[in-house]
């Protein structure tokens, strides 16, 4: 729907609160939003499927947005469903003080109304409560009657046992006593953002912590360009410094690293990190490395494992964003080996007779960040019967990850990045990630969510065989990593 006819939506006012120029611009400079990351994407499909699922919560009600997409025939709807004293309304559509909502279900019961916004995440944050206030406010002065206003997340203590309950699915809190404290807030800051609209030139604003919280502005590009994009390396490297850190020496005008002196980093690691990159050599903790590696002969693979973890469980006995693994990769010397679980199958011991088969010839088995595999492999102890086989597996897992740690290794192209695409970027570049279709963790946990809709055989098979393809990159650059460590040493 076009939410330009109306001067303030929900999202803007966020915006506002976050950075008047950043509220300003959107309304008269969208053009200037960054681009639309894939992460943002994906968030906002899965909160669309949530919500969707959320109606059921109270079935048979009208979609407002599914019977009109524009924005005054929605009021208008809404206006007559609630005339007509509708008793559920889905995207119900208002309008007040220039300033629009779209409530997400709105129930008419016999004590009145209950609004309900529906997040799909575990935890109800600061901005969600923002959120709701702001349509609490606009709802109460358009309904004539009684109104109590929910937050709706997903419910962590819900696990999947037989048929999804939605009921338990979700969980509520009532914010209605929130959102009254706070009408004349909302009174006053709608005042302060219909006049900023009045101005005829960008508001003034300093960039700051604000520029990154609670949100990455839609506009950081355009106003860190000249700042992100310099010619000599920015404070921002040094990414492991923490926002809060690296905001307040921007504060303080030290833009440029080469500005920024060794006793106001403080942190031996930091200082090390920062003179690399300005000189422009890696640093390499010999010592470091040989305990973590010294000991690793020639007989390795490199292992990594994807896991799906969607908001709605689909498989029995997980929660929402519970993790169930899907695919591995086993790479060493030139053999690629990997193991696909179907998406309709729940069972894992063939993914762990699989695990067992492609690592057991091996005394080491390369990991990349040891975690996910661990937490991986316990559930595959506790579900499967090779819980000996999987404990053995445990002992010969050696992560690479951990040269990172203490800056042990470090090379100046890897810049504030820590990742496998990072390593592929700088040393392997025939390995990088940006040829695959599929390139990071988030991506793929989409692609394999959309098996389950995709009905013909042959996008199946594609969509496997991207997965596929980027999960054994990360094996491959694991193993590449391991080779090119080894020659340090
Ligand atoms: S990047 Fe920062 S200063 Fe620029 S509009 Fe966004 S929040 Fe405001």
């Amino acid at each position: 729907m076009n939410e330009s006819l109306y001067t303030i939506s929900k999202s803007s006012f966020l915006k506002f609160e976050q950075c008047e120029k950043a509220f300003f611009l959107n309304k008269y400079r969208p053009e200037l939003r960054d681009k639309l990351s894939m992460e943002k994407q994906l968030t906002f499909s899965r909160g669309h499927e949530v919500g969707k699922l959320a109606q059921f919560l109270f079935p048979g009600g009208v979609d407002v947005s599914e019977e009109t997409s524009n924005l005054k025939a929605a009021e208008a709807l809404t206006r007559q469903l609630i005339e007509e004293r509708y008793p559920v309304i889905y995207e119900a559509t208002f309008v007040y003080n220039q300033t629009l909502v779209m409530v997400d279900i709105l129930v008419h019961t016999e004590q009145g109304y209950e609004a309900y916004e529906v997040k799909s995440s575990l935890k109800i944050s600061p901005v969600y409560i923002k959120d709701a206030c702001l349509q609490y406010y606009v709802l109460s002065n358009v309904l004539k009657e009684s109104l109590r206003f929910f937050l709706v997340c997903l419910n962590d203590s819900y696990v999947l046992n037989g048929k999804l309950d939605v009921k338990q699915l979700f969980k509520k809190r009532d914010v209605t006593k929130t959102a009254i404290g706070n009408l004349s807030y909302f009174e006053t800051q709608l005042d302060h953002a219909l006049k900023s609209l009045k101005r005829t030139e960008v508001p003034e604003k300093a960039l700051g912590a604000h520029c990154l919280s609670p949100y990455t502005c839609d506009f950081y590009g355009y106003c860190w360009h000249g700042i992100l994009r310099n010619d000599k390396p920015g404070i921002f490297i040094l990414s492991r410094a923490g926002k809060e850190r690296l905001m307040d020496w921007f504060s303080n005008g030290i833009h440029l690293l080469e500005d920024l002196p060794d006793d106001v980093i403080g942190d031996k690691n930091l200082i090390r990190q920062k003179n690399a990159i300005l000189s422009g050599k890696e640093i390499i903790n010999q010592a470091a490395l040989r305990k973590l590696l010294g000991h690793v002969n020639h007989s390795v693979c490199a292992l990594d494992i994807e896991v799906y973890a969607p908001a709605i469980p689909v498989y029995q006995g997980k929660r929402p964003f519970e993790a169930t693994p899907f695919l591995l990769t086993c790479v060493s010397g030139n053999h690629t080996h990997h193991y696909f679980k179907p998406y309709v199958e729940e069972d894992l011991t063939a993914f762990a007779e699989a695990l067992i088969h492609f690592t057991k010839a091996y005394e080491y088995v390369l990991v990349f960040d040891a975690s996910l595999e661990n937490k991986v492999i316990e559930e595959l102890k506790s579900k499967t019967p090779y819980t000996t086989e999987l404990t053995l597996l445990q002992t010969k897992l050696t992560d690479l990850n951990l040269v990172q740690q203490d800056m042990n290794y470090y090379n100046p192209s890897f810049l504030s990045g820590t990742g496998l695409k990072t390593i592929a970027q700088a040393l392997f570049p025939p390995l990088e990630f940006a040829r695959l279709k599929i390139q990071d963790g988030l991506q793929a946990m989409h692609a394999y969510g959309t098996l389950s809709k995709e009905g013909d055989l042959f996008s199946q098979e594609e969509t496997k065989q991207q997965l596929i393809d980027y999960c054994a990159n990360d094996s491959n650059v694991t193993l590449q990593f391991f080779y090119y460590l080894k020659d340090k040493l």
